[in-house]
C-alpha cells in the first residue's frame, strides 16, 4: 500500500481535501453512465476517461476499488424527467424494435467505445430497469418520512418541506429563491404543489410503453431514483465518491443529496467529483445543443466538422492533457497537436526500449539515478494534487528529452538507471494515464482495414494473374485458404470471405 497523500476537489466543500476512505484500503465509488439511446459523444469520453484515471491511479495506490457505473436505460429527457416521451421508446417505436433492443445495442456500442478509449470496465454496471424494486423501495421511504406527496398517481419530492428541514442546494450553491426564480417562466405548475418539485415517481400515460406497476400507479421512476437507489445498494449506505460531468451537478446530483438525506435521514456520499466539459466554439458540446461529434465518428472520421479520423488514443491524450476541472475546446488544430504528441511521448518509449543495456558515450554527462526519483516524485505530486494529468506528461516529456539526449550521444545511460526511466515511463504512461502503444481502435476500424489487407493481397493476385505470373496467384490464393479465407474468381475480378 502506497502511502501517497491524495487531495482531491470535492465540489461539495468547494476545496481541495485529503482523501481519506471510510474503510481502511477500500473505495466505493459511484460514476453516472450514460442514457443509452444513441451514441456515446466527445462529452461522454471524458467523465469516462477522468474516472478511469482515478480508478487506475487509486489501483495503483493499492486500494481495492467498487467502482459502479449505471446503465440508464429509461430514456429520461435530459434535465427534466416530468414530461416527454421517453426517448428510448420512441427510438424503438420510429424503429419498430423492443425498447430494450434499442438499449443493448447502444450499450454494446458504448462498450466497444470505452475499450478503445482504454477505459477499464467498471466493477458493476447496474441498469434502471433491473432495479425497479429499489427505486420503488427509495420512493416509499421518502413518502413515509414526509418529504414527498402523491398527486394523480405521480410521486414528487416536497422539496420546500425539505429545504426547511434540511437546505436544498448545497451541493449547486443555489437557493430555493433562485430555483423558483429560475423556473418560474416554465410551464404551469401543473400536478406538482411547488415548480422546484422534481418526480420521484410518474404515472405512465397511455402510449408509454416503458412501465411498471407500483402501488401509485402503473409507471416509471424519475431519472434521479435509478442512481441513489443503485449506489446505495451496491456501495451502502455511506460510500466515499460519487462522480459525473459538471452539468449533473443541478439538478441531478442536488436530487440525489436531497433523496439521500430525505431516505435514510443522513448524506450517502462524502465526496462529490465533476468533470468540466467540452466545448465546441465555446459552447457545450451535448445532444441538447445539437453540436455533438459521436466516438464513432470521431474514430472514422465522418463528421463534417472533422478534418480526419482521429485515433482512440489521440482522443484520450487530448483529454488527459487538460486538468479534468478545466475546460476542453474541441478544434482539429488541437487534436491533430494530441496526435503528434502522442506520437512523441511513444518515440520516445521505443528509444527507451532500446537502451536496455544501458548506452555509454565517452566524456558524455551521466542521467543520474537522481533524476529519475526526482522525476518520479514529479509525477507522484501532480496525480496527488487533485489529477493533475498535464503535469504528469509535461514529467514524460521531460523524460523523453533525456532519452533523446542519450540516443543523441550527448548522455550516458547504465542500464540500471535506464531500467528505472522504463519502470516510470511504464508506471505513469501506461497504467495509470491509460495510454496504449498502439493507436487504439475500435473493432469496427480494426474489422475495415482487415478487409483493406485482403483486398490489397487479391489486387496483387489480380495483377499477377495479368502478368501470367501463375505460381504467385496460385500461392496468395492458398495462403488465403490456409487462414480461412474462401477466394471466389468472378465475371468482375473476385469475391472473398472469411469462413473461420
Ligand atoms: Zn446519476
Amino acid at each position: 500500500m502506497n502511502n501517497q497523500p491524495l487531495l482531491i476537489y470535492n465540489t461539495l466543500s468547494r476545496q481541495k481535501e485529503l482523501f481519506r476512505p471510510l474503510h481502511e484500503g477500500r473505495v466505493g465509488m459511484y460514476v453516472c453512465g450514460p442514457t443509452v439511446y444513441g451514441d456515446a459523444h466527445l462529452g461522454h469520453a471524458r467523465p469516462a476517461i477522468t474516472f478511469d484515471l482515478l480508478f487506475r491511479y487509486l489501483l495503483h495506490l493499492g486500494y481495492k476499488v467498487r467502482y459502479v457505473r449505471n446503465i440508464t436505460d429509461v430514456g429520461h429527457l435530459e434535465h427534466d424527467a416530468d414530461e416527454g416521451e421517453d426517448k428510448i421508446a420512441k427510438k424503438a417505436r420510429l424503429e419498430e424494435l423492443e425498447p430494450m433492443e434499442v438499449a443493448q445495442y447502444y450499450t454494446n456500442r458504448f462498450h466497444e467505445a470505452m475499450a478503445a478509449l482504454n477505459c477499464l470496465p467498471p466493477s458493476i454496471e447496474p441498469h434502471a430497469t433491473g432495479h425497479i424494486i429499489e427505486q420503488q423501495q427509495l420512493v416509499q421511504q421518502i413518502l413515509d418520512n414526509g418529504y414527498a406527496y402523491e398527486s394523480n398517481g405521480s410521486i414528487y419530492f416536497d422539496v420546500e418541506k425539505y429545504d426547511h428541514d434540511h437546505r436544498y442546494g448545497i451541493l449547486s450553491g443555489r437557493s430555493l429563491e433562485n430555483i423558483k426564480d429560475a423556473s418560474r417562466e416554465l410551464a404551469g405548475v401543473g400536478e406538482k404543489r411547488n415548480q422546484a418539485d422534481f418526480a420521484l415517481w410518474k404515472k405512465a400515460q397511455p402510449e408509454h410503453i416503458m412501465r411498471w406497476p407500483s402501488p401509485w400507479s402503473d409507471g416509471f421512476p424519475g431519472w434521479h431514483c435509478e442512481c441513489t437507489a443503485m449506489g446505495r445498494k451496491y456501495l451502502g449506505e455511506e460510500f466515499d465518491i460519487h462522480g459525473g460531468g459538471m452539468d449533473l451537478v443541478f439538478p441531478h446530483h442536488e436530487c440525489e443529496i436531497a433523496q439521500a438525506v430525505a431516505s435514510q435521514g443522513h448524506p450517502m456520499v462524502h465526496y462529490w467529483m465533476h468533470n468540466n466539459m467540452i466545448t465546441i466554439g465555446g459552447q457545450k458540446m451535448g445532444k441538447s445543443y445539437n453540436n455533438f461529434i459521436t466516438l464513432p465518428e470521431f474514430f472514422a472520421g465522418t463528421h463534417e466538422k472533422l478534418t480526419q479520423a482521429y485515433a482512440p488514443m489521440t482522443i484520450r491524450f487530448f483529454i488527459l492533457q487538460a486538468h479534468y476541472r478545466s475546460t476542453v475546446d474541441f478544434g482539429n488544430e488541437a487534436l491533430q497537436a494530441a496526435e503528434k504528441g502522442l506520437a512523441r511521448l511513444m518515440d520516445g518509449w521505443k528509444l527507451l526500449q532500446r537502451l536496455q543495456d544501458g548506452q555509454k558515450t565517452k566524456g558524455a554527462p551521466q542521467v543520474e539515478v537522481q533524476y529519475v526519483a526526482t522525476l518520479s516524485q514529479q509525477c507522484y505530486d501532480a496525480m496527488n494534487d487533485d489529477l493533475n494529468s498535464p503535469q504528469v506528461i509535461s514529467a514524460l516529456f521531460d523524460a523523453c528529452r533525456v532519452i533523446n539526449t542519450v540516443n543523441d550521444k550527448k548522455a550516458s545511460i547504465t542500464s540500471e538507471v535506464a531500467q528505472a526511466l522504463r519502470e516510470l515511463f511504464h508506471t505513469f504512461a501506461f497504467d495509470i494515464l491509460g495510454l496504449t502503444e498502439n493507436a487504439g481502435t475500435s473493432n469496427k476500424a480494426r474489422e475495415e482495414a482487415f478487409g483493406h489487407v485482403v483486398d490489397m493481397l487479391l489486387e496483387q493476385r489480380s495483377q499477377a494473374k495479368a502478368e501470367k505470373n501463375w505460381a504467385l496467384s496460385d500461392k496468395i490464393r492458398d495462403d488465403l485458404a490456409a487462414l480461412g479465407f474462401e477466394v471466389k474468381d468472378t465475371k468482375d475480378g473476385y469475391s472473398w470471405s472469411l469462413n473461420v
